[in-house]
């Protein structure tokens, strides 16, 4: 016995699904460097331009001369300090949810909040297009597992009929591959009607969704009844890093007590949270931010359509070009970065099988000029391209 990486490998880069890491040399933001080459970045999540915002560096600043680096200990001994609970409340007035909790990262807020609620003998139905945390967190549950069609109202209605136990039906809020928005309302009715509970990942929304940047459930006016777990996270829209649940008083007292990635990790530094705090005040309130990412999305959009690109149906600054050919994409990629542009190409198995794609992502940090630059990258890469056959 023995244990064949190479095989696993070699078979991984034949079906031109490799990934590498591009090593970046500056901070975030449009311009950056790559492998020691300026590039102008299309592919962050860094959607409203915060992660190397000056006043939110120097709340992690002065955070860090104040509570110091490490967290020292899980929340439950000795590692939950003001700046959380600070953060804490203020994501739930943020939210309108009588509390929040607070998570090092959106991966485990996922895993948490699904195995606290549902285990063997429960329900849990998601979107065939989730996140892999809400998947992953769906199956390690023990509860039973099943998908129903993306956004698909009916065939969620087929799963809820055949539910036992607790039910849990689970969704993005923005898709986060697609940039589409979960059809809430829908989805919502025909979980309630069956007395479902709806938890939602609106990773992707918090920020430039919602008048206020309150995301998706703030986009179509959903309460706590419509929506009673709501996840967001803080690595994207917010430009820090962990991730939050909110709800009611019983739903974070229960994932206190019984949600394993919760209690067994160490607290996030309590210096990220003074940034989160201060990122938070800049996403709610500086309203030109998502004002000047909706005027680029629909000038992108227009430019693209244009140029006959494959775009998707997406009113996020997710923008995906559809490839298929997942070497299809990754020659596009190459030829973009090649003319100055980091635009990942994003493959099986984070999407479904040859439906390859440019993930193309808007900041409120970009410019006009930028984005018609890109525009003018793309069609010209096009051109090149040779007509796609395999898939
Ligand atoms: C990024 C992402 C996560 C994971 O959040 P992290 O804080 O990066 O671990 C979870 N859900 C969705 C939809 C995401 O896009």
């Amino acid at each position: 016995m023995s244990f064949d990486l190479a095989a696993r490998l070699a078979a991984r880069r034949a079906e031109h699904l490799y990934r590498q890491r591009p090593l970046l040399d500056s901070p975030q933001g449009p311009q950056v460097l790559v492998d020691g080459r300026p590039l102008l970045a299309f592919c962050s999540n860094d959607y409203l331009g915060l992660a190397n915002h000056p006043e939110v560096v120097r709340a992690l600043r002065d955070g860090a001369a104040h509570w110091g680096v490490g967290g020292g200990a899980s929340h439950l001994v000795v590692g939950h300090g003001t700046p959380h609970h600070r953060l804490e409340e203020a994501l739930a007035e943020f939210t309108g949810r009588p509390r929040a909790l607070l998570f090092s990262s959106g991966y485990m807020a996922n895993l948490a909040a699904v195995t606290a609620l549902v285990g063997q003998g429960d329900s849990v139905l998601e979107d065939r297009l989730n996140h892999a945390s809400l998947l992953d967190a769906g199956l390690l549950s023990g509860a039973r597992f099943a998908r129903y069609l993306h956004n698909d109202p009916a065939s969620l209605v087929g799963r809820l009929e055949k539910a036992t136990g607790n039910t849990l039906v689970v969704t993005d809020g923005v898709f986060s591959m697609d940039g589409d928005l979960a059809n809430l309302p829908a989805l919502c009715a025909a979980a309630r009607q069956k007395g479902a509970w709806v938890m939602v990942d609106d990773a992707h929304g918090f920020g430039p969704l919602g008048a206020h940047g309150g995301g998706i459930v703030e986009h179509f006016g959903l309460g706590p009844e419509d929506v009673p777990v709501l996840v967001g996270t803080l690595g994207k829209a917010f430009g820090t890093a962990g991730a939050f649940v909110a709800g009611s008083e019983e739903l974070i007292e229960t994932l206190i007590q019984f949600a394993r990635p919760y209690i067994y990790t160490t607290s996030q530094p309590p210096a990220l949270a003074c940034a989160t705090l201060k990122s938070l005040e800049l996403l709610r309130t500086e309203d030109w931010r998502r004002e000047h990412l909706n005027r680029l999305i629909a000038r992108f959009r227009a430019g693209a359509v244009e140029l006959g690109l494959a775009l998707m149906d997406s009113p996020t600054p997710i923008q995906p070009l559809l490839i298929g050919a997942s070497a299809c994409a990754l020659e596009f990629s190459r030829l973009l970065r090649e003319r100055g542009f980091l635009v990942g190409a994003i493959r099986p198995p984070t999407v479904p099988a040859g439906t390859a794609r440019l993930r193309v992502t808007l900041s409120s940090a970009h410019s006009e000029e930028q984005v018609d630059r890109l525009l003018a990258a793309l069609g010209e890469c096009q051109a090149l391209l040779p007509a796609e056959e395999d898939a």
